[in-house]
C-alpha cells in the first residue's frame, strides 16, 4: 500500500463530467489498496476569467485582491471533486489551503510555501477519507490568503508530498508525460519514459510549462518521486523525474527543447567603455526588483560600447523606463527595446560530455537564415535569443537535426 498524491491540471477537471472521471481514477487507486491525497487546479480558463474580472474594475489590481479572487477557482473544484468521490462510494473531504494550514510567504501573487501541517490530512487519511486540497493557494501569518505564481498546483502537490513523505506524487495533464519539446509545436515530439530532475529544472525554467519550476526545485529538494501522466488515458507510465543519472534509460546527447516567447530585450548604445558600466546600467534595473536574464556586452574600438540584456516581456515598459532616466547619468546614447524576442534553449545532461553541440545547433539555424542575437550556455543547456517570427521554425529545425524524433 503506497501513499499518492494526485494532482490534476485544470483539462483534467474542466467540466463536471471530467470531475466525475477523476472521481473514477481515484475510486481505482483506493481499490488497490492506496491511500489518496488529491489535488486540484481551477477548471481550464477560470483563472484567466477572474483575473479578467480583475483588471476590469481596477487597471493595475492591488496583488492582495487578485489573490482572494484568483483563489476561488481551486476553491470551486475542491468541492466539487470531493462530491463527486463521495458519489463514487468513498469517503471524502475538500479543504482550502488555509484549512490545511499551508503556511506561505506573503509575496502576494508568486508566494513561497514554508509549511504544510499535514496533521489534519493524515487523520482523514487514518480513516480512510480522501482529502482535496485546493491547489495554487496558501495563507501567510497574518492570515492573507496567498498564491503561488500561476501554474503553481503543480508546486503544491509537490509539496503535499514533500509534507506528506508520499511514496509518489502523480501530476495528471492534458499530455501523457514530457515531451522532447512541446508537442503542441511539434506533433513527432517524443514523449521521454524518464528525464532528469537537473534537465527537468533547465525545460521548466527554459519555457516548458508542463510542470512549474519551483515544483521541480521542491521535488529536488525534498526528493519527492515525481510523475507526469496523462488524466485522458487509464494506462501508461507517462514520465518519470529521476534524481541518478544512470537511471536514465535513453542516452541520447540532448534530451529536449524549451522555448519562451515572454522575452524581451533592452539595448543600451554608445555607453563609455569603462569600469562600473554593467552595474551603472543594471543596478537601478535589480532595484526595481526586474530579473535579468541574458545579458551581452560588445567592446566598440571608439571607447563605447553596446550593452544588451532581456528581461521578461511583462517587465519590458519598466526596464525601458528606468534607463530613460538615467540616460543621461550613464553617458548613452540611445536606449533601444524589442519585445519581438523569444528565447530557444537545447536541454541536456549528455552535453557534458560531447562537444560541437552548440556549434550544430548554430549552424542549423543559419540554414534556415535564421539570425541569432544573443547566446548563453551552461553545462547543460545552450540557450539562443531570436526573432520570435522564427520560433517554431527554429523548434522544427533543431527537434529535426538533433534527431529528437527517433528512440
Ligand atoms: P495543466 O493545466 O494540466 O497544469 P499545462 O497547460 O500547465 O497543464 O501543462 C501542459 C501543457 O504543457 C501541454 O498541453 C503542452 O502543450 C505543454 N508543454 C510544453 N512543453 C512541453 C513538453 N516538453 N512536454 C509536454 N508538454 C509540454
Ligand atoms: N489555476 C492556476 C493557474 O491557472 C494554478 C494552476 O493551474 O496550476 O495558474
Ligand atoms: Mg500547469
Amino acid at each position: 500500500m503506497a501513499l499518492i498524491v494526485q494532482k490534476f491540471g485544470g483539462t483534467s477537471v474542466g467540466t463536471t463530467e471530467r470531475i466525475r472521471n477523476v472521481a473514477r481514477r481515484v475510486a481505482r487507486w483506493k481499490a488497490m489498496g492506496h491511500d489518496v491525497v488529491v489535488v486540484p487546479s481551477a477548471m481550464s480558463g477560470e483563472t484567466n476569467r477572474l483575473l479578467g474580472l480583475a483588471r476590469e474594475v481596477q487597471s493595475v489590481p492591488s496583488p492582495r485582491e487578485l489573490d482572494v479572487i484568483a483563489s476561488t477557482g481551486e476553491q470551486v473544484t475542491i468541492a466539487l471533486l470531493a462530491m463527486a468521490i463521495q458519489a463514487e462510494g468513498l469517503k471524502s473531504r475538500s479543504y482550502t489551503g488555509a484549512q490545511v494550514r499551508v503556511l506561505t510567504d506573503s509575496a502576494f501573487t508568486k508566494a513561497r510555501i514554508l509549511h504544510i501541517d499535514e496533521e489534519r490530512l493524515r487523520r482523514d487519511l487514518a480513516q480512510g477519507i480522501v482529502p482535496v486540497v485546493a491547489g495554487f493557494q496558501g495563507i501567510d501569518e497574518s492570515g492573507n490568503i496567498t498564491t503561488l505564481g500561476r501554474g503553481g498546483s503543480d508546486t503544491s502537490a509537490v509539496a503535499l508530498a514533500a509534507a506528506l513523505k508520499a511514496d509518489e506524487c502523480q501530476i495528471y495533464t492534458d499530455v501523457d508525460g514530457v515531451y522532447t519539446t512541446d508537442p503542441r509545436i511539434v506533433p513527432e515530439a517524443r514523449r521521454l519514459k524518464t528525464i532528469t530532475f537537473e534537465e527537468m529544472l533547465e525545460m521548466a525554467s527554459l519555457g516548458s510549462k508542463v510542470l512549474q519550476i519551483r515544483s521541480v526545485e521542491f521535488a529536488g529538494k525534498y526528493k519527492v518521486r515525481l510523475r507526469v501522466l496523462s488524466s485522458f488515458e487509464d494506462e501508461g507510465e507517462g514520465t518519470l523525474i529521476t534524481f541518478e543519472e544512470d537511471e536514465k534509460m535513453e542516452q541520447a546527447v540532448i534530451s529536449g527543447i524549451a522555448f519562451s516567447r515572454d522575452e524581451a530585450k533592452v539595448t543600451v548604445t554608445g555607453v563609455p567603455d569603462r569600469p562600473g558600466i554593467a552595474y551603472a546600467i543594471l543596478g537601478p534595473v535589480a532595484d526595481a526588483n526586474i530579473d535579468v536574464d541574458m545579458i551581452i556586452q560588445n567592446a566598440g574600438t571608439d571607447q563605447l560600447t553596446d550593452f544588451s540584456f532581456t528581461v521578461h516581456r511583462n517587465e519590458h515598459a519598466k526596464a525601458m523606463e528606468i534607463l530613460q532616466k538615467v540616460k543621461t547619468h550613464i553617458g548613452a546614447r540611445d536606449i533601444v527595446g524589442d519585445n519581438r524576442i523569444c528565447k530557444v534553449s537545447m536541454v541536456g545532461v549528455g552535453m557534458r560530455s560531447h562537444v560541437g553541440i552548440a556549434s550544430q545547433m548554430f549552424r542549423t539555424l543559419s540554414e534556415e537564415g535564421i539570425n541569432i542575437q544573443m547566446i548563453s550556455t551552461s553545462e547543460i543547456k545552450i540557450s539562443v535569443v531570436i526573432d520570435e517570427k522564427y520560433l517554431e521554425l527554429a523548434v522544427r529545425v533543431l527537434h529535426k537535426a538533433f534527431g529528437l524524433e527517433q528512440a
